[in-house]
């Protein structure tokens, strides 16, 4: 028996780098950004980022708009090789509600054979 599958196809619209909210990093995550970017860790973690509200991990800087510190023009982000695991995973893997309204991905349906 097959069973459908849902995978939601990023259309690079720029909007997630541009609503309110934080990026939550990993320790994996600042590895790779910070060397991404030529940097130590530490002047990453100075230069990129700040300890969430809740002082519970760093998120990413925005811009005095809002928009995430690496979003470049309307929909470039710069560090798109490396970017953090949050931004990776929307909305398929986490999403909010209403994320739909908002969000441009295109819905690509697959079948697969499911386990007996
Ligand atoms: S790191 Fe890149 S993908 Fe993530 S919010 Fe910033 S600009 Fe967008
Ligand atoms: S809002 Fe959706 S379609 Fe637009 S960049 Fe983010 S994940 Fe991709």
């Amino acid at each position: 028996m097959k069973t459908r599958q849902v995978f939601y196809q990023c259309q690079r619209c720029g909007h997630c780098c541009r609503w309110p909210g934080f990026v939550r990093l990993t320790s994996q995550d600042v590895l790779r950004l910070s060397s991404h970017l030529a940097l130590s860790e530490e002047a990453f973690v100075q230069n990129h980022t700040h300890l969430n509200p809740d002082r519970s991990g760093l998120v990413l800087n925005t811009k005095e708009n809002g928009e995430c510190c690496f979003l470049e023009g309307v929909n470039h982000c710069q560090v798109q090789a490396v970017k953090p695991f949050q931004c990776g995973g929307f909305p398929n893997t986490w999403n909010f509600p209403g994320w739909r309204e908002v969000c441009e991905a295109v819905e690509v349906e697959t079948w697969e054979e499911g386990v007996v």
